[in-house]
């Protein structure tokens, strides 16, 4: 069942029961309803709907008031985060006066309920920080979670981490680049973490080894000094018909601290029987099960943050998918780098020092007057995920990649036709993107000539080409963003 009724307030309801992809049917846009209302006594059923439809990735639900039935106070978990109030009546007043609250919250900060959906980690954070600001809930404290991937996770975060909305890379990442910009602020530190330098997971098991052979087996004693005539060995040396008799000196040991004592430890492997003092101490991750010595975990630095003021007006501005991609991608660089990127390439490739071809490929949107349009941060974001192992950037209202067909035996033939089916790819699939009248075009330029020609090279990339390698205009029935 799924209804849109008005409550007294004059708010309109969307009442639903079970789950229902929302963001996908044509039956129910975002400007027909305020308010969401879950009536499902389930947890596990409303935790599932609320996988789908929520306030922070739901293009058509995201910032609106959500409320769910009364009787699962304090059975949601982590998913409380998610949601404003239990009620199974949507006229009580502490409801309405609540649905009020936070609609005028949202309307004074300039949030619109309208958002695209989510292509990228970046842009989901982006949305729940959104969330985070809309809920006045600027403090971001970590909790100690023994099912949670790093130990430690803000469980609002936590719950979108496991539906696969970001890599745990990408999180440090974002949380590190938002207290570099003054967005994010550490108001307390907790602790120094370490973790899996291969999956960032926590959960990581500590093994003594033999620093010669690597194995864990290993036994373990004591080593005696006997004052009297300066023998330092194992104990088992020691060992005398269940008495304590000097292996060196032959006389009974009697009185510790007064003629012999343990100064350390002794470790004998018992695969390679090596004698050591220190073993080494090495780590199994649980997750990925992988295995590394302790000085290559990753320290973390665990702490509470708050979103600051400054953080809290640039991040609902409209404005900040743009400022921040360049940080969030590896692969991104400003153009004035990305030529000179190119021009380096090109002189290695003409003395020789490197086999291959060096092409660069162009993307760019025209309207329907033919004008080329300005960029789009979600096009250049589009292009850096189908291009993760190469260059990517943007000046001129043309989207750049940049790569170096390698081939020792001078065949770059196959890796050529790779990087256009790319890129056609990549206009297909940034159709999303564009508005009626308008087309995406690419093509790709590729080094030839001498030493002579890399300027010339380097100023054609300047411009779009009359006839483009692949075209695609807007389509009707692929959903716009
Ligand atoms: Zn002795
Ligand atoms: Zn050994
Ligand atoms: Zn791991």
């Amino acid at each position: 069942m799924i209804t849109i009724q008005n409550n007294d307030g004059g708010r309109r309801v969307l009442l639903l029961d079970s789950p229902f992809a929302l963001d996908e049917s044509p039956d129910f846009p975002e400007y027909l309803f305020d308010v969401i209302f879950i009536a499902n006594e389930s947890a596990e059923e409303t935790k599932t709907i609320l996988n789908h439809i929520n306030p922070v990735t739901s293009s058509k639900c995201c910032y609106k008031p959500l409320f769910v039935a009364s009787s699962l106070n304090g059975k949601l978990g982590n998913y409380d985060e998610i949601v404003d109030g239990y009620a199974d009546d949507w006229n009580n007043m502490d409801v309405m006066t609540k649905i009020e609250d936070l609609i005028s919250y949202r309307t004074k900060i300039g949030l619109t309920t309208q958002e695209d959906p989510i292509l990228s980690s970046n842009q989901f954070f982006i949305r729940l920080t959104r969330y985070l600001i809309s809920r006045k809930k600027t403090e971001l404290v970590p909790k100690l979670d023994v099912s949670a991937s790093t130990g430690y996770v803000i469980p609002v975060f936590d719950v979108f981490y496991r539906l696969g909305h970001y890599e745990l890379s990408e999180y440090f990442v974002f949380v590190q680049s938002m207290v570099e910009k003054g967005m994010f602020r550490s108001t307390k530190f907790v602790h120094k973490v370490h973790l899996c330098p291969s999956c960032l997971h926590s959960h990581i098991l500590y093994v003594h080894t033999c620093p010669k052979c690597g194995q864990s087996s290993i036994q373990t004693e004591e080593v005696i000094h006997h004052f009297r005539c300066d023998n330092v060995s194992p104990e088992h040396t020691y060992s005398f018909g269940g008495q304590l008799r000097c292996p060196k000196c032959h006389q009974m040991l009697r009185h510790i601290g007064v003629d012999y004592d343990r100064p350390t430890t002794i470790h004998t492997c018992n695969t390679c029987g090596n004698t050591f003092i220190e073993p080494k101490v090495k780590t199994i991750c649980t997750s990925c099960q992988k295995m590394h010595d302790a000085d290559e975990l990753i320290p973390q630095d665990i702490s509470i943050y708050e979103i600051t003021a400054e953080g809290r007006s640039s991040i609902i501005s409209p404005n900040i998918g743009f400022s921040i991609y360049t940080e969030f991608y590896d692969n991104y660089i400003e153009y004035n780098r990305f030529v000179n990127r190119i021009r380096l390439l090109a002189e290695q490739k003409f003395s020789g020092n490197i086999k291959g071809d060096v092409l660069v490929g162009k993307m760019w949107i025209l309207n329907e007057k033919g004008e080329t349009m300005p960029i789009r941060p979600e096009f250049i974001e589009l292009a850096c995920l189908y291009f993760p192992n190469n260059k990517v950037s943007a000046a001129n209202n043309i989207t750049y990649i940049g790569t170096i067909i390698r081939n020792y035996t001078g065949d770059t033939e196959e890796g050529i036709i790779n990087f256009q089916v790319m890129l056609s790819e990549t206009i297909r699939a940034a159709l999303t993107t564009i508005e009626p009248g308008e087309r995406i075009c690419y093509t790709y330029m590729k080094l030839q000539g001498n030493q002579s020609t890399i300027e010339d090279f380097v100023k054609e990339m300047n411009f779009i080409s009359q006839s483009p390698d692949d075209c695609v205009d807007y389509d009707p029935t692929i959903k716009k963003k």
